[in-house]
C-alpha cells in the first residue's frame, strides 16, 4: 500500500456536494490527473506483443501523450463504426433523460465524491462528443444541446475516468431505461486503445496470457510445480496424497481456473480446495484433467476491447478441442464468467464440438450451460451437496463467522446468487448476510475490478471499496463476522488490503477453501489444522502443547 496513504478516518470524510457549475460547466473543467487514482501507462513491449496500436513510452502526467497526428479521426471513425455495430451503444447514447437515478449508485462516487464518477456524468463524457458529431441538434446547437468537441483535454478526461470504472453494472440496475454504463466504459476503453491509450496493469496481463496462457506469464512447468507444492501441503494436513493429471487427452472434463488461484494467497487455499474435492470425487467417477496451457480463466482482454477478449477466450476452447474433453468446469472467477455467459456464443461459439455438461456423479444436466459447455464450480458442488454426495464436517470451519461478497460479474453477469450461499451454508455453521441493498444483484464492487487492481492507484481502490467494506463492517460489528467469502480471483487478491484498511480483523476466502476444510476424505488422518495451517477449532491447545 502507498506510503502516503491517508488514514481511513480522513478518507471516509467524503464531500458529495456538487461543485457550483452551470449545467454544462463540467465540460470545461479538464481532468486533474491525480496520483493514487490513475494507473501507469501500458508499456510498449506489451502492446507490441499483441499488435496493439501506437506502442511507445509515455506517462499520463506528461503534457505530450505521443499520439498519432490523426488521433481525432481514428477515434471518431472508431465511434462511428461502433455505433453501427452495437445497437445498444446507439440507444444508450440517445435515451438517457439525465434523471440522476444512477448518480449515487457508483461505489467510486460514493467513496470519492468526484462528480465525474457519477455514472450519468461518466457516460456524458462520451455522449457529449457523440452529440456533437452524430446528431443534428448537437451540430447546430452545440453546448445548449449538451454537445462538445473532441479535444485533447476531453481525450485525457476519457482516459482518466474510463479507467475509474470497474464495469460492474451496478448503476444499470437502477436506471429506468436499463442504460448500462459499463458497456459505455467498455466502448470508451476500446476507442482509447485504437490510439495506444491503455494501462500497464491491463496490457501486461493481456500480453502474458497471449504468450503463456495466463496473466502472470507462468510457464507450464512452473504451473505444475505450484500444484505439486499444494499437494505436499495437503498431504501434510490430511495424510492423503493426491495425483491430479495435466494435459490428459481423452479426459471427460477440462478444469480451468484463474491463475491467481495457483499463485497468490489466499486464492491458493481455494486451489487446494479444488484439488481435495476432485480427489474425493475420483472414486465416484470424476474423470478430470487440468491444463498447463489453458492456465487462466480470467480475461483481461475484456478490459481492452471485444476483439482482444475474443482472442483470449478462444484459448480455453482450443485446449478443450485439443484434449478431446466433453465439457469444461470453471473455477471461482469473476469476469471469466461474464465473458462466457454474455459473449462466448458470438465470440468463439457455439462450441458444438463439446457436449452439454452432465455431472458424472449425479447425472444432473446443466442446461444453463447448453451453449457455452462450461459449468461454474459452485453450481457443480452445490449439485453434489444437494444429492448428498459429499461427506462434510462444517464444524472444522467453526472458527469462522462467514459473510459472502457477491462478485459483480457472477452475480449481475450470470445470476449466480444461490449456489455459493448453499455451499457455504453446508460447509460452515456460522453465516451472516450483509444488508440487502449491498448483496445479490445490488452487490457493491470490490473497487478494483476491470484491471484496476494495480498498486499505484491504491487511493482509488480504497475509496471505491468503501461501500463494500462498510457493509462488511456492519456484520463484523453486529455478528463478529471475521471471514469474507467470494467466488472471484480478483476479489481474493484485492479484498485483503481493503479489509486491512477499513475493517481489520476480517480475512478473505474462496468458497472451495471452505469445502476443502470440511470435506472428509477416505483414509485421512485426524486433521489438526485447516488448509492455512491454522489449528482447527478444539486443536488450539494441542498445538500450544506441541
Ligand atoms: S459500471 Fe460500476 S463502476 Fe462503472 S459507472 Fe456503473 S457503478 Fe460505477
Ligand atoms: S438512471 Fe439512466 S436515464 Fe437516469 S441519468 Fe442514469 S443513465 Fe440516464
Amino acid at each position: 500500500m502507498a506510503e502516503k496513504m491517508m488514514k481511513p478516518q480522513e478518507m471516509a470524510e467524503v464531500n458529495h456536494t456538487p461543485p457550483l457549475l452551470s449545467l454544462s460547466g463540467w465540460m470545461h473543467r479538464p481532468a486533474e490527473i491525480k496520483q493514487g487514482i490513475y494507473c501507469y501507462a501500458g508499456k510498449p513491449a506489451n502492446l507490441q506483443y499483441v499488435g496493439l496500436p501506437n506502442p511507445r513510452e509515455w506517462s499520463p502526467t506528461d503534457e505530450d501523450w505521443k499520439l498519432p497526428p490523426n488521433w481525432k479521426e481514428i477515434i471518431l471513425e472508431g465511434l462511428r463504426e461502433r455505433l453501427e455495430r452495437f445497437r445498444s451503444l446507439k440507444i444508450f447514447m440517445d435515451i438517457c433523460v439525465r434523471c440522476g437515478a444512477c448518480a449515487d449508485k457508483c461505489h467510486f462516487f460514493v467513496g470519492g465524491g468526484d462528480p465525474k464518477n457519477m455514472p450519468v456524468l461518466r457516460a456524458e463524457l462520451l455522449r457529449s462528443v457523440y452529440r456533437k458529431e452524430f446528431t443534428t441538434a448537437g451540430k447546430i446547437m452545440g453546448e445548449i444541446a449538451g454537445a462538445r468537441e473532441l479535444t485533447l483535454d476531453v481525450l485525457k478526461e476519457w482516459w482518466y475516468y474510463f479507467f475509474q470504472c470497474t464495469e460492474c453494472r451496478r448503476c444499470s440496475l437502477f436506471c429506468p431505461y436499463g442504460i448500462d454504463t459499463a458497456e459505455i466504459t467498455i466502448i470508451g476503453r476500446e476507442l482509447l486503445n485504437l490510439i495506444g491509450l491503455n494501462t500497464d496493469w491491463i496490457s501486461a496481463p493481456v500480453a502474458n496470457c497471449y504468450r503463456t496462457g495466463n496473466h502472470l506469464g507462468i510457464q507450464p512447468h512452473a504451473y505444475k510445480d505450484m500444484i505439486d507444492f499444494f499437494l505436499d501441503d495437503i498431504e501434510e494436513i490430511t495424510g492423503v496424497r493426491m495425483e491430479p493429471t495435466f494435459n490428459r487427452k481423452g479426459a471427460e472434463i477440462l478444469f480451468i481456473t484463474p491463475s491467481g488461484d495457483v499463485f497468490a494467497d489466499p486464492g491458493t487455499y481455494t486451489c487446494m480446495g479444488y484439488l481435495i474435492l476432485f480427489h474425493y470425487l475420483q472414486n465416484l467417477g470424476l474423470d478430470l484433467t487440468w491444463s498447463t496451457f489453458a492456465s487462466e480463466g480470467g480475461n483481461f482482454g475484456y478490459f481492452t476491447s471485444h476483439e482482444m477478449a475474443k482472442r483470449l477466450n478462444a484459448k480455453m476452447y482450443a485446449e478443450a478441442k485439443r484434449l478431446g474433453v466433453k465439457w469444461i468446469l470453471g473455477g471461482e472467477c469473476g469476469h471469466m464468467w461474464r465473458v462466457i455467459n454474455q459473449y462466448m456464443d458470438t465470440f468463439n461459439g457455439p462450441a458444438d464440438f463439446l457436449e452439454e455438461p452432465v455431472s458424472p456423479i449425479t447425472g444432473t444436466k446443466f442446461e444453463n450451460a447448453r451453449a457455452t459447455k462450461m459449468v461454474h464450480i459452485t453450481e457443480f458442488t452445490a449439485d453434489l451437496i444437494k444429492h448428498n454426495k459429499l461427506k462434510l464436517d462444517p464444524s472444522r470451519n467453526d472458527n469462522l463467522k462467514v459473510t459472502f461478497h457477491d462478485s459483480c460479474n457472477p452475480a449481475r453477469g450470470m445470476g449466480l446468487l444461490e449456489e455459493p450461499r448453499y455451499v457455504i451454508k453446508n460447509t460452515c455453521n456460522y453465516f451472516y448476510e450483509m444488508p440487502d441493498n449491498t448483496i445479490r444483484e445490488q452487490t457493491f464492487c470490490c473497487g478494483s475490478g476491470a484491471g484496476l487492481n494495480a498498486g499505484e492507484n491504491m487511493e482509488l481502490r480504497m475509496r471505491g471499496g468503501l461501500p463494500r467494506a462498510n457493509a462488511v463492517k456492519h456484520v463484523h460489528e453486529k455478528h463478529g463476522a471475521n471471514m469474507l467469502a467470494c467466488v472471484c480471483a480478483i476479489d481474493r487478491a484485492v479484498l485483503p488490503p481493503l479489509m486491512d484498511y477499513w475493517v481489520p480483523g476480517v480475512g478473505v476466502t474462496g468458497v472451495h477453501e471452505l469445502v476443502g476444510n470440511a470435506l472428509i476424505l477416505e483414509g485421512e488422518k485426524e486433521r489438526e489444522t485447516n488448509l492455512r495451517g491454522e489449528p482447527l477449532p478444539g486443536m488450539e491447545e494441542e498445538e500450544q502443547d506441541v
